[in-house]
């Protein structure tokens, strides 16, 4: 190793550190986190990023991490949600040690209720929320005691029972661990531990009418399994005293809970239940539509699961909230596909261009590269031919000074191929523009020029005998304020040009073979991808992102 470049294992983040600390000193011989999704939504990126803390890091220190479900809320999880989370966990490149559910500890944690119950530390209270909250007191006094507090523990347990036989009707009572009413931490109050909903659960089906609250299910969940270093986000720290207490009060293995800031990103929204809203309500095509912050809407965007852990590696993992730029998020991405994607033509808005000294069926063949930053790809072949299509954006009829596209008059090199120089504007009655008459210069041949021509502009082309039309989705940012969630109804600031389709491009004939998995650079555009709604008679592409930041509000 050389001097001053410290070892391979230079802890990233202080969970990193911790994790160090923790294996060096002999506490842990080994590292086992969790990443643990209520299956009730679709994962973002804020998931995102813990995905790739719990299972990056214990990959990095040699470890292991579960993927566990955490279904305690029969009412808003679903099996569809659960296979979605999976598909994403994986694409992202990781795979689960193990998948578990807390449904599967159910009967562990109502043994664990019932020794609670019977040490004297858990209560039936049927008081009314508003009692309970009433009693709770204030964070600078302390709350009352009410006369279920007192009920003996053969009572409870006889009562317990009766609860989980369905005797109670929705929220009659509830199970309350009795602990500290005088506590600081309001969470020591004598929290909730069990509720009744007589609902049905996606797995346990109608087994159980009462269900453990997060704080009884998620710290019993982590020692069963064993977890070392439970990971979750900053507003768990007033829990992590509940979380110790009933590891100590029950004897068993004592995971300990770590805290990190949430991941933000402007021009977003990062809520499943604000997500949820645009899917349902229909601002959106899906949890799936690529302008969602969801894995599954960028994966169908384009994004890469490189691109998506690096910019949570360069978002970093810190104690304190921050809030991303998404231009960060499309750094990354650009970064990654200017190295992976083929280089590709599309003319979004055509214009025809006839070459009027080239004969009819006179092609003349050229060479262009997939990829100049990866010369394995390879060259391919294009037909230069009679008729081609530019984009209108690439004519002007009354130029600015130094414009380098075409016009009348003026010259250009079509990328590739040969110069051209516009002889003609064809305009229909109304004066609208229908095509160009261009002459090409046949010494200015990509490679072989010795037309001793200087011209400044090139433009990208296709052969119209040879292109094939497609649909191209332009997506941008969803939201037009920076922070749409502290807005007062964040649906109003939907950016209304979020989506722009162009209904007529046209693409060269090698995009027919495009793949899903395939990335794309439409040269002098963007990049894009295959949609999913694409099929072999209608091509659809979406834009990832454009070449460069041209944001404006
Ligand atoms: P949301 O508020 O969007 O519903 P959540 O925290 O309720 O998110 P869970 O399914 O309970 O969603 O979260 C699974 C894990 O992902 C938890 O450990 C949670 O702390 C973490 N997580 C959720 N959102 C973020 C975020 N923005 N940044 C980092 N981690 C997050
Ligand atoms: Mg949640």
């Amino acid at each position: 190793m050389e001097i001053g470049t410290g070892s391979a294992l230079e802890p990233a983040n202080f969970i990193e550190e911790i994790i160090q600390s923790d294996l060096e000193s002999g506490k842990h011989a080994a590292v086992l986190t969790r990443f643990p999704p209520e299956p009730n939504g679709y994962l973002h990126l804020g998931h995102c990023a813990s995905i790739v803390l719990n299972f990056g890091t214990a990959q990095k220190y040699g470890g292991k991490t579960n993927l566990r479900f955490d279904d305690t809320n029969p009412e808003t999880e679903e099996t569809e949600f659960v296979e979605g989370i999976i598909n994403d966990v994986k694409w992202l490149g990781y795979e689960p040690a193990n998948i578990f559910y807390a449904s599967d500890y159910f009967d562990q944690l109502y043994d664990w209720a019932v020794l609670l119950i019977k040490k004297g530390l858990a209560y039936v209270d049927f008081s009314s929320p508003e009692e309970v909250a009433a009693q709770k007191g204030t964070p600078t006094s302390p709350g009352t005691a009410n006369q279920y507090r007192s009920t003996s523990p053969e009572e409870n347990l006889a009562l317990f029972e009766r609860m989980k036989a369905g005797e109670f009707p929705d929220g009659h009572c509830t199970l309350r661990a009795k602990i500290d009413l005088g506590s600081p931490n309001m969470h020591m109050r004598d929290p909730y531990l069990y509720r009744i909903k007589h609902a049905a659960h996606h797995r346990t089906g109608t087994k159980w009418c009462i269900y453990p609250m997060y704080d009884w299910a998620h710290g019993q969940s982590d020692s069963i399994e064993k977890i070392t270093h439970s990971i979750c986000t900053l507003e768990f720290i007033p829990h992590r005293e509940l979380y110790d207490w009933i590891i100590q009060q029950l004897g068993i293995f004592p995971s300990k809970q770590y805290e990190f800031a949430r991941i933000n990103v402007n021009y977003t929204v990062m809520s499943k239940r604000k997500l949820k809203q645009l899917v349902e309500e229909k601002y959106v095509a899906g949890w799936d539509d690529p302008r969602m912050p969801t894995i599954a809407g960028m994966r169908r965007r384009g994004y890469t699961p490189t691109s998506l852990r690096e910019f949570v590696k360069r978002a970093g993992i810190a104690k304190r909230e921050k809030i991303n730029e998404v231009n960060l998020l499309e750094f990354c991405v650009r970064e990654d596909l200017n190295k992976k994607a083929l280089r590709r033509i599309a003319v979004l808005n055509p214009l025809k261009v006839v070459i009027t000294n080239l004969a009819e069926g006179g092609t003349e063949w050229m060479e262009t590269e997939n990829n100049p930053e990866d010369p394995n790809t390879g060259k391919r072949p294009i037909a230069f031919t009679k008729t081609i299509w530019i984009d209108q954006e690439d004519f002007m009829e009354n130029p600015p000074p130094k414009y380098f596209r075409l016009s009348p008059g003026g010259m250009v090199r079509l990328k590739s191929a040969f110069i051209i120089r516009c002889e003609e504007v064809v305009k229909d009655d109304s004066g609208n523009i229908l095509e160009l008459h261009c002459s090409y210069i046949p010494e200015s041949r990509s490679g072989q020029d010795t037309s001793g021509l200087k011209v400044q502009g090139v433009i990208h082309w296709l052969s119209a005998e040879h292109a094939v039309p497609a649909e191209v989705r332009l997506y941008d940012r969803l939201f037009s304020v920076e922070d749409p969630a502290s807005e007062d109804d964040f649906k109003k600031t939907i950016h209304p040009a979020s989506l722009e389709v162009v209904e007529k491009a046209m693409v060269e004939p090698a995009l027919q073979e495009a793949a899903l998995v395939d990335r794309f650079q439409f040269m002098r555009i963007g990049y894009f991808c295959l949609d999913p709604e694409s099929t072999r008679d209608k091509l659809v592409f979406n834009r990832t992102v454009s070449l460069k930041d041209t944001w404006k509000p």
